[in-house]
């Protein structure tokens, strides 16, 4: 694994940086790699491009730029928050001159010798932050803003176990280093629409619980989607909400896409899920796991698959 250093002497080798994420973004995803590009403008005199799809549930995080083909020659690529290469936003990461990986998924597919993961980290803002303190870097608020939401992000306001002293800490010198609008962007975070929230009442009503309680399953079809007038995107502000049930120790939402496929999202409070989540064509972390389903069928099988680990757990 490479160290700060290696990365700060890449980004000063180059003067055109491309910075990559993972497909079907969240606000770390977004967070960590428009952070990292403010953090490289603020503190150096190089161009600088963010890629992949423009969201418009993540445009207040920030905008991604639209690039020639032709910027990637003798650029550096840089990869955040993606742990195999078939989930890169943008194949033309490969185009770059190096290609730098920096993730906090377990590194199931170490796709470039100039690799830093952390597994251990809450978010890869949360590496970001470490590596802007430890590179004594200016921070300005707009990177603290963007790192901030990253954080703030993956930690589900630092509700989860991923958020640790360190996480804590890191957060803290960041408030202490520059003053920025924290709770504006929690009220970012959590702001949905009406047709969001009306689709959190159908969810709540319609979850299925298995396995004595230990296990909440929901499948949102097309029809569904359509009758409440969500995108596929928007059911993000779904995911969280039966971790909520007293009992519920597993949850899965499957979320029909538009050609009768499955989006698999997978939650725990302790049972480990990311391995049921890569036998479906996925991956994550221990608690907080994504896989595809390609039918109906596959989708009893996992719920079948989850029951037993809800009930072992
Ligand atoms: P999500 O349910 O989309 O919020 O994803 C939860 C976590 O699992 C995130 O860290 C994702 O990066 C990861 N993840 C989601 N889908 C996949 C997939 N198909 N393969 C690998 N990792 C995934």
């Amino acid at each position: 694994m490479i160290s700060f250093k290696t990365i700060i002497e890449k980004i000063k080798a180059y003067d055109t940086i491309i910075i990559h994420r993972h497909v079907h973004p969240d606000p770390d995803a977004y967070g960590s790699q428009l952070g990292l590009a403010q953090l490289i403008k603020d503190n150096f005199s190089k161009r600088v491009y963010c890629v992949g799809e423009q969201l418009d549930g993540l445009s207040w995080i920030g905008q991604m730029d639209v690039i020639d083909d032709v910027v990637y020659n003798d650029a550096l690529v840089i990869v955040v928050d993606t742990a195999n290469t078939a989930r890169i936003d943008d194949a033309r990461y490969v185009n770059g001159k190096e290609l730098i990986k920096i993730d906090h998924h377990p590194n199931v597919e170490p796709y470039s010798e100039l690799l830093y993961v952390d597994t251990t980290a809450s978010s890869v803002s949360e590496i970001m932050c470490e590596f802007a303190f430890e590179s004594e870097l200016t921070i300005s608020c707009e990177s603290a803003r963007l790192l901030y939401a990253g954080i703030i992000g993956d930690t589900n306001r630092f509700l989860y176990n991923n958020a640790t002293p360190k996480t804590m800490s890191l957060v803290s010198r960041l408030r202490e280093t520059v003053s920025f609008d924290n709770v504006a962007i929690h009220n970012m975070m959590m702001e949905k629409t009406l047709e969001q929230a009306r689709l959190n009442g159908y969810v709540l009503q319609h979850l299925n619980i298995e396995a004595n309680g230990a296990l909440a399953t929901v499948i949102l079809t097309q029809d569904i989607l359509k009758q409440f007038g969500v995108t596929n995107d928007q059911t993000e502000s779904v995911v969280s909400l039966p971790g909520s049930i007293a009992g519920v120790k597993v949850w899965v939402i499957f979320v029909e896409k538009e050609d009768g496929t499955y989006r698999v999202n997978l939650r725990s409070k302790g049972p480990i899920v990311n391995g049921i989540a890569a036998q479906h064509d996925g991956g994550g972390h221990p608690l907080a796991s994504g896989a595809n389903a390609k039918d109906r069928q596959e989708v009893d099988v996992i719920i079948s698959e989850l029951t037993t680990l809800a009930l072992e757990g």
